[in-house]
């Protein structure tokens, strides 16, 4: 048992002031009054919050960061296609080795900035000759160790990729991304499992890649077979994908998930970008969350999803780092509600009268992104759950502010308070 006693306490709902909190092998046994505790505690710390949940990742991406800002002298404009070009001759040069050291220095990045767990959206499964590789999860083993390395905990979301578009073959620079059929993605998740078993701070998910990548029966099947693992899915990010899918199918990409899929709290829409509001309010009443990833989408001038209307109808959201062009929680935050507020001309976006923006965009994301790692539903760190928090320099001038401001303060200021690390 180690015991803490902590200044001030955030539990993901309400501050507590001077805490004892003991914690056995990282599982929280208790919380009390310092002032009714009678032991010997081992050691003291200023202001502690749960840590960020990154509920959405593609590490290998990190290895990409500043490479594609740029407009070759050949071409005519980039958007986020060019980009992907890019992306996908970068994915083919990468050995299971490369891959643990790119995730290793991102999710020590990651672990430095606050983030105390991710969710690897994971699809670079094949070898560079589009072979499955012998030991089918050896890539998803590579990244569950470099999150071991890095001390941050892993749901691993093995990603179904088969299609390059509705009805047309993956094309070869996808070669690494594919499984040949669904009976396949069984055998992935198998053997993930397997590697995920072995290790504390690791969990499965599942995910498909896209409803450009994967056809809605496939879709439909596997999220019908894996009914209590996480299930996570980009969608509507660009507008070419609505306009495609409109073509294929008569629907909108969104409409077309809902009308064939069923779709609840365990699902995870990422971007969610392009829809109209009859979409988001469909999302929001199913129970389903969407993932933000909003310093990428900025990178990748992906568009607005109508954040402000989805928050204020209660929808659920988190918060990704997805192309990892920042590995910090408070970054995203901070681009999405200013986004949000340049978009609309207004200030504190996410709040009703009495309420605070630090507050609501902290609150709101930890919890929806407690669920994209396949976490129990809870507004707070209960007894039972891993005591996964981060320590804020409670000495530095922006964290002398009121209690019920403290989060703001933590999260507009920048550079701000630091996260300590040890
Ligand atoms: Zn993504």
């Amino acid at each position: 048992m180690t015991t803490t006693r902590i200044q001030q306490f955030f539990d993901g709902k309400e501050w507590h002031s001077d805490v004892v909190v003991a914690t056995d092998k990282k599982k929280l046994v208790s919380i009390g009054s310092a002032t009714e505790y009678n032991g010997v505690v081992d050691s003291e710390q200023g202001i502690v919050i749960p840590g960020f949940q990154n509920a959405h990742s593609h590490a290998f991406q990190y290895a990409i960061v500043g490479l594609t800002d740029h407009i070759p002298i050949e071409a005519d404009g980039d958007d986020f296609w060019s980009w992907r070009n890019e992306m996908y001759k970068r994915a083919l040069t990468y050995s299971p080795e490369n891959v643990k050291q790119i995730a290793t220095k991102l999710y020590r990045a990651m672990r430095r900035s606050g983030y105390t767990s991710v969710a690897e959206f994971h699809y670079l499964h094949n070898d560079v000759n589009g072979q499955p590789y012998s030991d089918r999860a050896i890539m998803g083993r590579m990244l569950v160790e470099a999150a071991h390395d890095a001390g941050i905990a892993i749901t691993l979301v093995p990603v179904y990729y088969h299609t390059s578009g509705f009805g047309t073959p993956f094309n070869d620079g996808q070669r690494r991304f594919v499984c040949s059929g669904v009976d396949d993605y069984h055998k992935l998740i198998e053997a993930s499992a397997a590697v995920v078993n072995e290790y504390e701070h690791a969990r499965l998910g599942v995910g498909a890649h896209s409803l450009r990548a994967a056809p809605i029966d496939h879709v439909r099947e596997i999220f019908g077979t894996y009914a209590e693992l996480p299930k996570h899915l980009h969608i509507a990010e660009q507008t070419a994908e609505i306009e495609q899918c409109l073509a294929a199918t008569g629907k909108r990409s969104v409409e077309y998930l809902l009308d064939n899929v069923d779709i609840n709290d365990s699902v995870h829409l990422v971007h969610t970008t392009h829809v109209l509001a009859h979409e988001w309010k469909a999302v929001a009443d199913s129970g389903a969350h969407v993932v933000m990833c909003p310093t990428t989408e900025g990178n990748l001038g992906d568009g607005f999803f109508p954040l402000k209307d989805f928050h204020a109808y209660g929808g659920s959201w988190s918060i990704g780092s997805d192309s990892h062009v920042s590995t910090c929680p408070r970054d995203e935050l901070r681009v999405v509600d200013y986004g949000q507020r340049l978009l609309h001309r207004q200030r504190n976006v996410f709040c009703q009268p009495g309420q605070d923006s630090g507050y609501e965009l902290f609150t709101r994301t930890w919890k929806a992104g407690r669920r994209a790692m396949g976490l129990p539903l809870s507004e707070t760190l209960t007894v039972g759950d891993d005591f996964d928090v981060i320590e804020f320099d409670a000495a530095h001038e922006l964290a002398k502010v009121p209690q019920d401001r403290l989060l703001s303060a933590l999260l507009f200021g920048s550079p701000g308070v630091p996260v300590v690390t040890s």
